[in-house]
């Protein structure tokens, strides 16, 4: 007898397919050929996070490098993103850098970009921390930013003191209110402020959202301020909007996740949107009813 976890693990996967390449570096590569092919560039992400096993840990640094050093040769142009709890800061914050440090030294001799995702509050500073201490060394280093956090103002202010690379996002972890603007229009509100900054004081960087209102204002402001930046969007996301912004000449990153656990990124996209739990719901309904033998 299958139980309804199993159900539920067997729907949820068939959605989760829509956002990520499939469980090895060869799905990945190839997702970012396709990619690259619609003119896009692309970021690929190994899944995973919080890992304390050095063994694992291990491993994914190695994914990360096989990923960057085979980007020429799958002629693809690409970049890693990298979350601070897959690679050590579960363990302790010198591991973590430490292990970046092998990172970079892959990235230098592949030419490759390497972005620091953000992950929940509770990392903010240290994230922050970590890529100040590698930028002074690696300049094709960026950080995400969430536009949610009430601190990020001030963290973009610093940072672009220092010519940082940012990727602006709105924030996909469940936040406290007393850190964090919960409502969608505050959160609007100040994605637009930030990206207002980015667009004045700024030079590279990404702008990561799906949301229309948010592009359109940054075609507007791309009009105004000479910058180089690009749109950033997750595989499987405005996948109608993707070429539309390609043609009108704007660069475009897709970020490509891969690897077996699918189960926390996939949870968080979503959460990210009331359809897609009304069409997981209907679809668990669907799977759970009684079979009719014919
Ligand atoms: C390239 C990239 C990198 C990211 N890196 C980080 C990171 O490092 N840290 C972090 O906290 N967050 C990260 N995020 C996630 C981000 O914080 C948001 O949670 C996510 O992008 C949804 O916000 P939105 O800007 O698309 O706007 P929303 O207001 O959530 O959505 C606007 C519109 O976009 C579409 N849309 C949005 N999400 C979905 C979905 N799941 N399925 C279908 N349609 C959808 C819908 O049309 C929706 O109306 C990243 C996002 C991108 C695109």
């Amino acid at each position: 007898m299958v139980s309804s976890t199993q159900i539920m693990e067997k729907v949820l996967f068939g959605f989760a397919k829509q956002w990520i390449a499939g469980n090895t570096i060869d799905d990945a590569l190839s997702a970012a050929q396709s990619s690259y092919k619609n003119g896009m560039g692309v970021i690929i992400n190994r899944l995973g996070e919080y890992h304390t096993s050095k063994q694992i840990i291990e491993k994914t640094i190695d994914e990360y490098k096989i990923v960057m050093s085979s980007f020429r040769k799958w002629n693809v142009n690409g970049g890693i993103s990298v979350k601070p709890t897959q690679i050590g800061l579960s363990r302790n914050m010198k591991e973590c850098i430490q292990n970046f440090e092998i990172l970079i030294k892959s990235a230098i001799s592949s030419q490759t970009f390497v972005w620091i995702d953000m992950e929940s509050s509770d990392h903010t500073d240290e994230t922050i921390e970590i890529y100040q201490n590698l930028f002074s060394r690696y300049e094709r280093l960026g950080v995400a930013l969430q536009a949610n956090l009430m601190r990020t103002e001030d963290d973009l202010v610093d940072l672009m003191t220092i010519g940082a690379k940012i990727r602006l996002v709105k924030g996909a972890y469940r936040e406290n209110p007393k850190v964090a603007y919960k409502s969608k229009d505050k959160i609007d509100q100040n994605y637009l402020k930030l990206m207002g900054l980015l667009f004045r004081k700024a030079n590279e960087f990404g702008i990561a959202t799906h949301d229309s209102v948010m592009i359109e204002n940054a075609k507007k402001l791309s009009r105004k301020y000479e910058r180089r930046f690009e749109f950033q969007m997750l595989r499987g996301i405005r996948d109608d909007l993707k070429p539309k912004l390609v043609n009108m000449g704007f660069n475009v990153s897709e970020y490509v996740p891969y690897g077996t656990n699918w189960l926390p990124y996939s949870i968080r996209r979503l959460k990210e949107r009331k359809r897609n739990i009304l069409l997981l719901g209907s679809a668990f309904i669907e799977l759970h009813k009684p079979q009719k033998n014919f």
